[in-house]
Parts: structure tokens; C-alpha cells; sequence
């Protein structure tokens, strides 16, 4: 070996495995001639490389600049180590580093190529249901452990044939070293079921389930991360089934069609739009319908929620046909509130009463994993719910923090553990007051810490002691004998938004914290709250005008009581012909009036979640409703977006009262005002209103980014609006685009102000 040779190992972090950056690094080293070897390990991807300096640091360089398009380099680290003997650059087996931990790549939608080779009638994989390569496939749903090789997935079972054997140890091969690469020979299939009786497998079974389709009927489909349920989305009667079926009778459905092309007939679809649907994470977004022709699956909303196929499977099941459905329904498939099935057994079981015939596949799911939902508006495209395609990549923050494990909120949980600079917030895991979707976050946060080797120094939790993320919270600070701190619920939203947008934690903001509900220090229901602070801590510098809410929570299903009860405390005269009153049957109307007189079960709130709904009813749109957020929803579909008045509103001590609000819209009302521009107005208003008492607590300090963080958020009418006010302010709206403004950002809050509370007291 000449003396001018220069060895040095390259420890690469970041989403370098499962992504083609093995075989990226091997052909790089061959091509410019490096020796030495690399290898996957948990602590990431390790290379030896041994040539002249000069080619060495090009190898450095090259790796930085051409890195596999769905790989991700956080960081990057040589040093030199003494020469030896290489005799060529090989690729080592992985090892397993104690303690180290490395991330672990989301699953990824089917790429350019491998969907050549499914339509290539040439091709071996011809329309092979699972075919995939280092670019694209599952990932996190199939990894039992790391490091992230075949032995530790669900493809264990399926040994390679000796052609996948060839292209996986292939290095020039685009399915070299692609743990989860399979063909018609040697990997997975798929089965078709009718109550639970085995019928037919392969091209047959995909017949069926299309026979069943094209009929009307409803297919249980097991997708990537779950069972889905699929049906025409033209079908008004399989539709109505399926949502009786499913006790959905308003929530939307998503779709799902072949291609763009088959979207844009439907939706308004931009040049963004078309990126995000295209994107290798393959999200539902939820587009601008141009029609009314399949608004059935998106009753009182003017709005549709579309993806595209990501698996070959779903191009399978979508592809055209004569007479066949261009665009299909494809929900979640579970039982009511809980989560989606992911095995055979469960889906035979628990949706016998929705599913004509099951469409399955023998390669298990270890990772529950729902679709995620963006959606398109005025000022971007703005999460709704994140889980496949992004879970469990990090949320990078500005500052390390110790280790903290966060367990989030009630309804549209995620939880959330730390690494240094990085919160793992977990995929949406739904509502834990259901026992199975309780289950299966105990399951999942036992999986995380398993997968990122976690030991947490501090667990955080909400406020609120009867969630069951609090008290799981409490058990397990207990049983690890370390640190519980309890956040308040909107103080984690204003954390959550500050560390999302990358800003000091320890900067103070303003926040905006506009949701359905959250516990508050003085026990009531907050949810229209104006903070000021920063992980370290907050202020409660204003909110709405604390209300009833006549059976607490209960009272949320029923929009007509909010608008009632808070009509009587505000001391204004309820005709019998409002919408509400007419609505709500005279004894019912009788009992809520003495129970409001007496204080009998009413809780107090401010928030603004409610106001939405009490708006909604009062103007005769929604008096009761199916899923959280409809009325809100409805309000703002109908907004007139070209009309700018505002109602007055009163604002005292950091206290907004709506009385006249509230009196003003029941005289538009009585002068036939169209609702929509009813809506504008009162739309209008919460936008002035706000950026009012941001004005007013800024005053006097240096703040100069408000957070607009909270469920309401999702709103995007008012999001526009009253970023545009804000920034007209000459301050910075900082608002979600990582993690939905809704519960599924809490987790986050929690970890932030966690970690800096033990990082100070350390
Ligand atoms: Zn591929
Ligand atoms: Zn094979
Ligand atoms: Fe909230």
C-alpha cells in the first residue's frame, strides 16, 4: 500500500437505511475507486474508506451532494484511522450497537420504476401486488426491530428465490439490498375471503374483489398499514351502507382514483396540489370539488379528500376497466372509534357486518399506520392528520433537551419521545377513549421505545386528570421512578407551534389557542385562549368570555343547547323562531332552562369551538352532530369569501364578551341575511378580535411572532384571514405545517416544555 494513502471512517446519521444509500455509497466508492467497506448499524451507516486525499475528500463530498432522493443526512462525521489492507469496497453485515439508535425510514409509495415493471407484461413482477425496490415500499410497517434488515421484518417468511437473490446482492441492481423486495416465486400473496371461507388467490382473488366492486358491494381491503374499506364512490346505496355500517353518517370518506388525470375531473387540482399527491408519502388531500357529483361522500361540505394508489395493490384495484368505477371509496377499516384492523382473523370478525368479500395478503403488519391527511388552501398545504409516509421521521427542534417520553392528549392522540435535537412524534394513534385504540397505544409506545432503545429521564403529560394518556402518564413516571410534569393543554399548543416553526425555545410569543377543549388551571374548559410565553413557561393574557355548557361534554353533539345556553347567560330574548329554539323539543327546552337557572351540571368554558357551534345552530346551519367539528366545518364552507364586514365585540381586562355579536347576528337573521355572508362576518370577527388583543398584550415587550395554534385552526378561511391581519401587524404568524394545529401536536408541546424543565434543573 503507498505511504500517500489516507483512511478515514464516515459515520453518517439521519435516513440512510432502507433507502438505497448502502448501494448509493458502494457504486460511488467503486466508481472513483475508494477501498474499505460499509455497513449498517444502529447508530447509522458506517463506512471505512481508504485512497489519496485528494480522492477521499471527494467521496466525502460526493456523498453529501448525491445522496438517494429519499434519504436524509442530519449529520456527518469522519476521522482518520490507520491504514490497512482493503482489497476491494464491500458491503459488511449489520451489526447491532448497544444503545445506539437510528431512524427509521416511513413506508413510501411505489416509485416510476417498479410501476413500469407491474405494467410490463414482459417483466417477472407483472402485476405483481408487491413489488418495490430500495426506493420505494413498506418500511415502518413491517420493521419488528433495528437495525433495519430482512430478519427483522415481516418479510422473514418469505426467503429469496434465486433471481430476487441475484438483484438483492447485485450491487448495480436497483433492488440491491432492498430488505423488503419480493416476487410472484418467492414472496407474498394475496387471497380473496367471503365470511371468512378462503375463495381464490393471485389474479383471481383481484378479480373477484373487483366483480365485487363494480357490483356495489363493499371490500375489506388490507392495505400497507391496515385494512381499508373500499367501495364505488359513485354508489349512493353502498355509500348509505357503509356508513350505517360503519355509525359514520356525515364524516367523509376518502377517495381514491388511478391517476391526477381521473382526480382533476372532480377536484380543482393546482400545481401544488398535484406535488403533494404525487409525492413519494402519497398523502389524502383534501382538494376543492368542482361538482357535486360524488359530494355524497363529503355531505354539507364543498370540499373531497383524494390519494392516489401507493402500493401496487391499490393500482391494481383502481386501474380502469369497462364499467368500472373511476374513483373509489377507501376509509379506514375498523370498528367505530377504534383502530384500524391489521390481521385476518380481527377483520373477518369485526367487519363481517360492513365487508361483501375480503381482499388479503399473507405478509404481516407490525405497525398500524393510517393514511395522512393534508389539505389544500389559500396560504398552502396544511396537515390534518399525519401517520403513513411521515411517521416516525422527527421533528428537528433548535435546541437538545434531555430525554423525554410525552404522552399527549385525548382525542386525536400522538405521543412523543426525544433524542438530543429530535421529538419522534408517533403516527396518529385516534381518540383513547376507545379500550382497543388505549390497547393499542400501549402497544405502540412499548414498540418506540423498543425501536429507538429509549430510557427517558422526564414523561410529561396533559393537565387533565381523567385522560387516559394522564394516567398512563402517572404509572409509568412512577414505575421508572422519574419526573411526571403535567402541562397545561394550551400552553403545549403554544409550545408545539414555537418549536415547529424552529424558534428559541426559551423565546417568548404570542399564541392564539383557539380549540374545542382543554383543561384549564382553574378547572374549567379553556379553548379561546390568548398566552404569552415560551416552553418555559406562559401567561394567560385574554380569553372568551367564560360560558355554560349545559352536560359538559355530552352538550358538544348537540350544537342547538350551546347556542341556548349561551343565549340565556348573555341575557338575550330567544324568539321561538330561531333556529335553535324551534329546533329543540319544548320539554327538553324547559329541562335546559332549569338547569341552567339552577347550575345543575353546567360547566363553564371559553372555548372557541363552542362559539363555532353555537354560531352554526343559531343561524340554522347544523343543530346536531356526527363527528367533531361538523358544525364548524359547515360554518365555514358556506363563508361568502367576498364579504368583509365584522360585528361588534366588547373586550375588557383580556376578556372578550360576544353579547353583541350575538345580537347583531339575530337582527341580520331577522332581515333575511343570507347565512353565508353571516358566516363571512362572524368569520371576520374572531380574525379582528384576535389580532385586537394581540395588539394590546404585545404592547410594551419585544414579541414579534404570534403562534395560531388549536383545533379551529383547521379553518383555513379564518387561518388566511387572520395570519394576514397579523402580518399586516408587521409581526410573523407562525402556524403548523409539520404537525396538524389540532390534539395530534400536543405531544410535542409536552416533550419541548418537558425537556427544557429537566434541561434547567440538571
Ligand atoms: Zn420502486
Ligand atoms: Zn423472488
Ligand atoms: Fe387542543
Amino acid at each position: 500500500m503507498p505511504k500517500s494513502q489516507k483512511t478515514v471512517r464516515i459515520l453518517i446519521q439521519g435516513i440512510v437505511q432502507g433507502v438505497g444509500f448502502r448501494p448509493f455509497i458502494y457504486n460511488l466508492a467503486r466508481n472513483i475507486g475508494i477501498l474499505g467497506n460499509v455497513r449498517n448499524t444502529s447508530a447509522g451507516v458506517i463506512i471505512e474508506a481508504q485512497g489519496s486525499p485528494n480522492i477521499v475528500q471527494q467521496f466525502y463530498q460526493r456523498i453529501k451532494l448525491e445522496a438517494p432522493a429519499l434519504s436524509r443526512i442530519e449529520t456527518m462525521e469522519r476521522i482518520a484511522i490507520p491504514n490497512k489492507l482493503y482489497e476491494d469496497f464491500v458491503i459488511l453485515h449489520s451489526e447491532i450497537q448497544p444503545g445506539a439508535f437510528s431512524l427509521i425510514p416511513p413506508d413510501i409509495g411505489t416509485c416510476p420504476d417498479c410501476l413500469r415493471e407491474l405494467l410490463d407484461s414482459t417483466d417477472r413482477r407483472y402485476r405483481y401486488p408487491f413489488i418495490n425496490c430500495t426506493n420505494c415500499g413498506p418500511r415502518f410497517s413491517i420493521i419488528q426491530k433495528m437495525p433495519y434488515d430482512r430478519p427483522f421484518t415481516s418479510m422473514v417468511d418469505f426467503p429469496l428465490c434465486d433471481a430476487c437473490k441475484q438483484e438483492y446482492e447485485d450491487p448495480t441492481n436497483r433492488r440491491f439490498h432492498a430488505q423488503p423486495i419480493a416476487c410472484p416465486v418467492c414472496g407474498p400473496q394475496i387471497s380473496y375471503y367471503v365470511a371468512g371461507k378462503f375463495l381464490a388467490k393471485g389474479e383471481e382473488a383481484l378479480s373477484h374483489s373487483r366483480t365485487l366492486i363494480q357490483n356495489g358491494g363493499i371490500l375489506a381491503l388490507k392495505g400497507i398499514g391496515g385494512f381499508q374499506l373500499v367501495c364505488d364512490a359513485h354508489n349512493t346505496e353502498a355509500i348509505k351502507r357503509l356508513r350505517r355500517a360503519k355509525l359514520r353518517s356525515d364524516k367523509p370518506f376518502a377517495l381514491m382514483a388511478y391517476s391526477a388525470e381521473i382526480i382533476r375531473r372532480y377536484c380543482e387540482v393546482t400545481g401544488a396540489d398535484l406535488e403533494w399527491l404525487q409525492s413519494p408519502q402519497n398523502p389524502i388531500l383534501i382538494l376543492n370539488a368542482r361538482d357535486i357529483l360524488l359530494q355524497h361522500n363529503a355531505p354539507g361540505q364543498c370540499t373531497l379528500g383524494f390519494m392516489l394508489p401507493y402500493t401496487p395493490l391499490h393500482y391494481l384495484i383502481t386501474e380502469a376497466g369497462p364499467a368500472y368505477p373511476d374513483v373509489l371509496v377507501m376509509t379506514s377499516g375498523n370498528v367505530s372509534d377504534e383502530p384500524m384492523l391489521i390481521e385476518d382473523e380481527g377483520a373477518f370478525a369485526g367487519l363481517s357486518s360492513m365487508a361483501d368479500g375480503f381482499l388479503s395478503h399473507n405478509r404481516p403488519i407490525l405497525n398500524r399506520v393510517d393514511d395522512s391527511v393534508y389539505k389544500t388552501s389559500k396560504i398552502g398545504i396544511l396537515p390534518v392528520r399525519r401517520a403513513r409516509g411521515y411517521s416516525p421521521d422527527p421533528i428537528t427542534i433548535t435546541e437538545a433537551i434531555p430525554a423525554v417520553f410525552s404522552a399527549g392528549a385525548l382525542l386525536k392522540n400522538t405521543f412523543a419521545i426525544t433524542k438530543e435535537n429530535r421529538v419522534f412524534v408517533s403516527q396518529y394513534m385516534g381518540d383513547l377513549d376507545s379500550l382497543e385504540t388505549y390497547k393499542d397505544y400501549e402497544h405502540s409506545v412499548s414498540r418506540y421505545f423498543d425501536l429507538f432503545k429509549f430510557s427517558p429521564e422526564i414523561a410529561s403529560c396533559d393537565l387533565h386528570p381523567d385522560y387516559l394518556s394522564t394516567s398512563f402518564a402517572q404509572h409509568f413516571a412512577s414505575e421508572n421512578n422519574i419526573d411526571l410534569i403535567q402541562v397545561q393543554h394550551h400552553h403545549a399548543h403554544l409550545a408545539a407551534c414555537l418549536a415547529e416553526n424552529k424558534l428559541p425555545l426559551d423565546q417568548d410569543i404570542a399564541a392564539l389557542v383557539y380549540d374545542g377543549t382543554g383543561y384549564g388551571e382553574d378547572s374549567t374548559i379553556w379553548g379561546g385562549e390568548i398566552l404569552i410565553g415560551s416552553a418555559l413557561g406562559y401567561e394567560r393574557a385574554g380569553h372568551l368570555q367564560y360560558l355554560p355548557l349545559p352536560g359538559g361534554d355530552a352538550a358538544t353533539r348537540k350544537p342547538y343547547r350551546i347556542a341556548l345556553a349561551y343565549l340565556h347567560a348573555l341575557g338575550i330574548p330567544v324568539n321561538s323562531s330561531l333556529p335553535p329554539a324551534s329546533y329543540c323539543p319544548a320539554d327538553e327546552s324547559a329541562m335546559l332552562r332549569t338547569q341552567l337557572e339552577k347550575g345543575i351540571n353546567v360547566h363553564l368554558t371559553s372555548s372557541m369551538g363552542r362559539l363555532f357551534d353555537a354560531v352554526s345552530s343559531l343561524i340554522g346551519l347544523r343543530q346536531e352532530i356526527s363527528y367533531e367539528g361538523q358544525a364548524a366545518i359547515e360554518l365555514e364552507a358556506i363563508a361568502d369569501p367576498n364579504e368583509d364586514g365584522v360585528y361588534p365585540y366588547e373586550i375588557e381586562a383580556g376578556i372578550i364578551y360576544p353579547t353583541l355579536m350575538f345580537r347583531k347576528i339575530i337582527m341580520d337573521l331577522n332581515n333575511d341575511m343570507n347565512p353565508s355572508v353571516i358566516s363571512a362576518r362572524f368569520h371576520n370577527t374572531i380574525a379582528s378580535l384576535s389580532v385586537e388583543m394581540i395588539k394590546h398584550i404585545i404592547s410594551d415587550t419585544t414579541i414579534s411572532a404570534v403562534a395560531l395554534s388549536g383545533g379551529v385552526w383547521q379553518n383555513s378561511a379564518l387561518l388566511s384571514k387572520t395570519s394576514r391581519l397579523i402580518r399586516e401587524m408587521g409581526l410573523k404568524p407562525l402556524i403548523h405545517t409539520l404537525l396538524p394545529p389540532n390534539d395530534g401536536c400536543i405531544s410535542l408541546g409536552q416533550a419541548v416544555i418537558a425537556g427544557c424543565y429537566q434541561k434547567r434543573k440538571n
